[in-house]
């Protein structure tokens, strides 16, 4: 029997390339991203593994890539963007750029994809983050995105459970990633990759709420980077 079907978006880089990673020996995986041979070269050092390439701004793109999937185990939703300003300076563009893929994208994506999660009693996992649940000054479009991707996690769960799918909201302090590299760069802060979470304890958690045992649903993970090691 084929193993469980995965898709994984923003797997080219940083958090959603640690997921696939971790969720490679147990299952096959499609990697979403914009970056075909990033994506081509992560495929190449995993057993099952294929590129997802398309642009989940792009709604036509979206639903032509999804309507090849009939049947989908795990949906993870890794792909995101970071665009810090305080109010002051953040344009309509800047908020509607940060709910495009933080927001819409995961919504279309899950709703295109329900068909095929329900026949798997799928599991749909949001990467969330440590600002979907306090905000902070300067944050303001990637906070209220976030807190948006909360509320989507939370109502689909409450939709969709009885239909038998999981749904889980990871929530990350910072990790890692370039992501937080551009962040730190435009707080003006010095980058210490020291102090920040590596991917792949966020993927672990990922993995641990995918793997839990049928009968648990894992709905809410919050992973801090530990102050001393
Ligand atoms: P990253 O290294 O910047 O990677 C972002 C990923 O999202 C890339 O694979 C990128 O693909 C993809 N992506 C962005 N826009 C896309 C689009 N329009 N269509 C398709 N793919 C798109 O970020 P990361 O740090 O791994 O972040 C992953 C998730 O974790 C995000 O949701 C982020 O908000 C969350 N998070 C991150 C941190 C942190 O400190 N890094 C903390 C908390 C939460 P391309 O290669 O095509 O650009």
């Amino acid at each position: 029997m084929d193993r469980p079907l995965a898709l994984v978006t923003g797997a080219s880089r940083g958090i959603g390339a640690a997921v696939a990673g971790a969720l490679a020996d147990t299952h096959r995986i499609l990697l979403g991203g914009r970056d075909s041979a990033a994506l081509e070269a992560l495929a190449a050092q995993l057993p099952d593994a294929r590129p997802w390439v398309v642009d989940l701004a792009d709604d036509a793109a979206v639903a032509d890539a999804a309507a090849g999937i009939d049947r989908l185990d795990v949906l993870v939703h890794s792909a995101g963007v970071a665009q810090l300003a305080d109010v002051t300076h953040s344009s309509a563009d800047a908020w509607r750029r940060n709910y495009e893929v933080n927001v819409v994208a995961v919504a279309e994506l899950t709703r295109l994809l329900l068909p095929a999660l329900r026949a798997a009693n799928g599991h749909v996992v949001v990467i969330n983050s440590g600002q979907g649940l306090s905000v902070r000054e300067g944050w303001g479009p990637y906070a209220a995105s976030k807190f948006g991707a909360r509320a989507f996690a939370d109502v689909l769960r409450a939709e969709e459970e009885p239909n038998g799918l999981r749904v889980t909201s990871v929530y990350p302090g910072r990790t890692d990633t370039e992501m937080q590299q551009a962040v730190v760069a435009a707080e003006g802060g010095e980058y210490s990759p020291a102090k920040y979470l590596r991917p792949e304890s966020v993927a672990g958690a990922v993995a641990a709420a995918v793997l839990a045992s049928p009968d648990a649903h894992l709905t809410d993970i919050t992973v801090r980077p530990r102050p001393h090691r």
